[in-house]
């Protein structure tokens, strides 16, 4: 390429960069991240009606067993980047799956994202599941938009919702507007900035836009009575304790921007958008694996997040998901893989919307791309063109199941061990072992249970060494050195395990409770809580 055109692509790139905000919900089941989901998209205007993106129930083209999982289950295994175009910006919404399926992808897809909307019911506050993403986000130093949902419904007071978030995870929370009328009674929105009152009407069944019409706030209180005057009061309040946006610590994760609103009537929502467009980061430059960083504007670089097995039983392939972190992709490109050195070819590269999936023919930083016939890659590889970029690992998660995995039948040991080294290789479930335990009895951990009916699917339909599973009754993992391992293994209701990826000891125990005892009673004992799940 010659260097004017070298300069046009590299311009180009930064300027599709610069419109892009990549970034996943973070919420308890029932939250309303499906609803939110479809309202973001609604407003959007990507979609025509609401509905159109998750279809619970009502998927089709259903070839895979995976998907014939997924349904049993009424479950989505299938991790998605929604792209929603929204005036000159493209949003990215990548999917945490949840539920039955919390994985370890769930953690993964955090490393792909600029930006987190934590949803919280606007009754039930900061829930577990909300808690352990958010300590990946924090880790992570991933900025964080905080979305009060369901404030149609009765709930609890807006200021206590916000000494919660301060109080348990020591987020500071920035109102950007604020409610008028409690939640169950729901009037309008105040946007603190401006002071502008937007009252919302509830349009039936919720399924187009809620209509919002502003309100001279000169009006409002003749309009909203009593309701106004609490509000007014509580804006002084919050003006008076200095509760105002921050960029800077919002970028650094120490402070979030916080809206109010309600997914399923789509009140509130166009703020959200609008919220993502002006505060949530652009794709910037990556750091390396060595200490610098891959500008947006260098050659192709991206870094697999998520691998997809079985999506096509007839052809046991595997889609892997990347980020893209620098560069154009073109379709058709050939592209080096960092692990291997070998080249990877991108004819068949799709771009996933919701459940529809679609070629791709260009994308930039900040998009995810869906590579098939990705079976020689695993998460935290880098492709790239040009000379080497390599990426910091994405790392292990904290597991909470744990299970002891045999061959059912001996004489398929080759086998069975080369389908455990793979799907360790992988990231499906993480593989530890011990002297005591020997080689032929690993034990897998997981973050969810259903990393394990992966692997037990896997081991039969494509090792053809079908696997035996034995429970555990451990729900905690922290991380030790060689010199406590023989004390942390005489410890009644703990063992000590190698981590076969990254040769870690780790200390599997039975619970918080009997964590407790053991910290007290052996105060020198290294026991480090591994990234998220750590709650003591
Ligand atoms: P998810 O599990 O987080 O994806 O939650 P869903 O989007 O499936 O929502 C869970 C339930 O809450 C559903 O019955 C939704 O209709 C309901 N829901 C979601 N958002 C709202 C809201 O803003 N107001 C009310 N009243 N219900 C909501």
């Amino acid at each position: 390429m010659s260097v004017v055109a070298d300069r046009q692509q590299s311009q180009e790139v930064v300027g599709e960069a610069a419109r892009r905000r990549t970034f996943a919900v973070i919420s308890h089941p029932d939250a309303g991240k499906s609803t939110l989901t479809e309202a973001l998209a609604l407003h959007a205007a990507a979609i025509t009606s609401a509905g159109a993106v998750h279809g619970k129930g009502e998927r089709k083209g259903v070839t895979s067993d995976w998907m014939e999982m997924e349904q049993a289950r009424g479950i989505s295994i299938t991790s998605a980047a929604l792209r929603i175009d929204y005036g000159d910006c493209v949003l990215n919404l990548l999917d945490t799956p949840g539920h039955a399926d919390f994985s370890e992808d769930t953690y993964r897809v955090l490393s792909a994202v600029d930006c987190a909307i934590m949803l919280l019911d606007s009754a039930k506050g900061l829930e577990s599941q909300t808690l352990k993403l958010f300590e990946v986000c924090r880790a992570r130093r991933v900025p964080v938009i905080t979305f009060v949902n369901k404030w149609d419904r009765p709930g609890r007071e807006p200021l206590e919702l916000l000494d919660e978030v301060e109080q348990r995870i020591g987020l500071r929370p920035a109102p950007l507007n604020w409610p008028v009328g409690i939640a169950g009674d729901f009037r309008g929105l105040v946007d603190r900035a401006t002071g502008r009152y937007t009252k919302l009407y509830r349009t039936p069944g919720g399924a187009t836009r809620a209509v919002e019409e502003d309100i001279d706030p000169e009006q409002a209180g003749e309009v909203e009575g009593q309701e106004w005057v609490q509000a007014t009061e509580e804006l002084d309040l919050l003006g008076e304790i200095g509760a105002h946006f921050e960029e800077e610590s919002f970028l650094a994760g120490e402070s979030s921007p916080v809206l109010f609103g309600a997914a399923l009537p789509n009140f509130g929502i166009s703020s959200l958008l609008n919220t993502l467009v002006d505060l949530a980061p652009a794709p910037g430059d990556k750091p390396d694996a060595h200490g610098g960083a891959r500008p947006v504007s260098a050659p192709f670089s991206g870094q697999v997040f998520k691998m997809q097995a079985n999506m096509d039983k007839a052809h046991r392939d595997r889609m892997a998901f990347l980020r893209i972190a620098s560069g154009r992709f073109d379709r058709g490109m050939v592209l080096t893989h960092g692990a291997t050195g070998r080249p990877f070819a991108t004819k068949y590269t799709q771009a996933v919307f919701g459940s529809e999936r679609s070629t791709v023919e260009d994308a930039y930083p900040g998009d995810v791309i869906a590579l098939v016939n990705a079976n020689a890659l695993s998460v935290g590889d880098t492709l790239y063109t040009g000379p080497k970029v390599e990426f910091p690992a994405i790392p292990s998660f904290a597991p909470e199941h744990f299970a002891v995995c045999r061959a059912k039948d001996a004489s398929r040991y080759k086998q069975f061990q080369r389908g455990i080294a793979q799907l360790d290789a992988e990231g499906v479930v993480q593989v530890l072992s011990s002297e005591v335990r020997g080689e032929q009895a690993p034990v897998l951990a997981a973050v969810g249970p259903l990393q394990f009916d992966v692997v037990t699917d896997r081991m039969a339909q494509e090792f053809n060494a079908p696997i035996e599973l034995a429970h555990l009754d451990y729900t905690l993992a922290r991380r030790t050195d060689a010199t406590c391992a023989p004390a942390a293994h005489a410890l009644s209701g703990a063992e000590v395990l190698k981590r076969r990826a990254d040769g870690e000891l780790l200390v599997l125990i039975h619970n918080k409770y009997r964590l407790r005892v053991i910290k007290r009673d052996n105060p020198d004992l290294v026991l480090e809580p591994l990234l998220a799940g750590g709650t003591e």
